[in-house]
């Protein structure tokens, strides 16, 4: 689906597939030359994750295997609730691993910063975060995220993954929801 097929669900266009792929492949050679000797795990937290751990997975130019989490976060509605929970969780060993949580947005970093802590420990060598997006309040819990896209305004944004109540994930872009959608 295109920005223009939703145009009327949204106040502005963020962010074109065009911008998103040139910046996960400047992420992805970031990470190459970091990860040069290492077999790193990239770990996805679902659903909002998908298109950038898809992406980003094939755009490196390096073996990495890949898994999975679901944890809760907003439930349909716009606001963080600040819990996390696990709702499926790896199947990988993490002991020693080389771990690259693969986001699509930190917004208030409480499920993040609760993620690495939670990977570190079972065990795994190393938590780095990449990060699609990355809104302003994120400054408010510390997460040291090495690999950041855009930083984008405080608004709720649909798209590349992101969704209201399970909409708008299949977008190519990212734009910043339109009140009328969800008021
Ligand atoms: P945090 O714990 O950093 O506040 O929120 C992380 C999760 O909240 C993200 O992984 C994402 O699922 C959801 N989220 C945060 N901001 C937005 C947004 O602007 N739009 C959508 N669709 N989800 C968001």
């Amino acid at each position: 689906m295109e920005l223009a097929d939703v145009q009327d669900d949204l106040t502005e266009v963020l962010l074109t597939a065009d911008q998103i792929d040139a910046k996960i492949a400047e992420l992805a050679r970031a990470v190459e030359a970091d990860y040069a000797d290492r077999d790193p795990l990239l770990v996805g937290v679902l659903k909002g994750a998908v298109m950038v751990m898809a992406d980003f997975a094939r755009e490196l130019k390096m073996s990495a295997a890949m898994d999975w989490m679901a944890v809760s976060s907003y439930g349909s509605g716009t606001k963080s609730s600040g819990v996390v929970r696990i709702l499926k969780d790896l199947d990988t060993d993490l002991h020693g691993r080389d771990v690259l949580i693969v986001e699509d947005i930190i917004d208030s970093g409480l499920t993040l910063s609760w993620l690495r802590e939670n990977l570190l420990s079972r065990g795994a060598a190393s938590v780095e975060i990449v990060a699609l997006l990355r809104k302003p309040e994120a400054a408010k819990v510390h997460v040291d995220v090495r690999y950041v896209g855009f930083d984008i305004p405080n608004a709720f944004v649909v798209g590349y993954g992101l969704d209201y109540a399970e909409r708008y994930r299949n977008l190519r872009g990212v734009g910043v929801l339109a009140p009328h959608v969800y008021s």
